[in-house]
């Protein structure tokens, strides 16, 4: 199992170098040639970061959707209508929680997806669509995957989630903050006993206060930042992440080997 970054930056990172950050995890099962493979996340940038992995919307059999930002939804339209129109009809599984697939399709994809050659369409009529429940994740190949509901914007009038992920590896298991405010009492549990913490990270002077920034990353505990490697960062000139105590930044493209 490993997993690629096809992009480590923000939703408005302007780098012409980077992508926005969505991933794949990719496996081989045993005694089978053909790779399987899930996309994390799918943003605006999506056509072109993964073109630059050598991928195609075909050769994903799955998409997972943490929220509902275009850096992490963004592409669906055009994964969907490629798959549909280019690519023979090949339908990918679409992993979300089911409170946010309502709001999916009726708030960002109807508009471009509902009217097609068929008539109209639905979310189904692309994806063969898993919705799931927060407390039982999902298993994906031979890895199970919690869901955890983590806070990314806060307001007095709502709080609006991103749905996390912890991956339990044969070998390797990770936590994958997705889109989180810094949030160190609920996250320090998924931090001590992951292996490896992929952790979302903001740069720069401005504190916007949905994403953990490196000034507060910084304040954890030495034993945790040794584990720590950071993510969804601005294009601002990088502190020395590992004099700090983390793993490191990772760069676009940058291979995980979770065993
Ligand atoms: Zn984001
Ligand atoms: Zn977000």
């Amino acid at each position: 199992m490993k997993l690629t970054f096809a992009g480590t930056g923000s939703a408005f990172c302007m780098a012409a170098e980077n992508f926005q950050s969505n991933m794949v995890l990719e496996t081989t099962p045993l005694g089978d040639e053909q790779p399987q493979r899930l996309l994390i996340d799918c943003g605006s940038d999506a056509r072109h970061s993964l073109r630059n992995l050598g991928h195609l919307p075909n050769d994903f059999d799955g998409v997972y959707i943490s929220h509902l930002h275009s850096d992490h939804i963004g592409g669906l339209e055009w994964m969907a209508l490629a798959n549909y129109f280019v690519f023979d009809g090949h339908r990918a599984k679409l992993f979300a929680v089911k409170e946010l697939l309502e709001p999916l399709w009726e708030h960002s994809l109807r508009g471009g997806l509902e009217t097609s050659d068929h008539g109209n369409s639905q979310l189904s009529s692309y994806f063969d669509v898993v919705p799931l429940k927060a407390k039982d994740g999902f298993d994906w190949q031979d890895m199970h995957l919690d869901v955890i509901p983590v806070p990314h914007i806060v307001t007095s009038e709502t709080t609006m989630f991103s749905y996390a992920l912890f991956g339990h590896g044969a070998k390797t298991s990770f936590f994958l903050t997705t889109d989180a405010i810094f949030n160190p009492a609920a996250h320090m549990a998924f931090y001590q006993k992951a292996d490896i913490i992929f952790q979302d990270c903001e740069l720069g002077p401005r504190h916007s206060g949905v994403h953990a920034h490196y000034d507060e990353l910084v304040t954890l505990p030495d034993d945790v930042k040794a584990k720590m490697w950071l993510y969804h960062y601005q294009a601002y000139d990088k502190p020395d992440a590992k004099a700090d105590g983390f793993c490191g930044f990772i760069e676009p493209e940058q291979v995980f080997d979770l065993g």
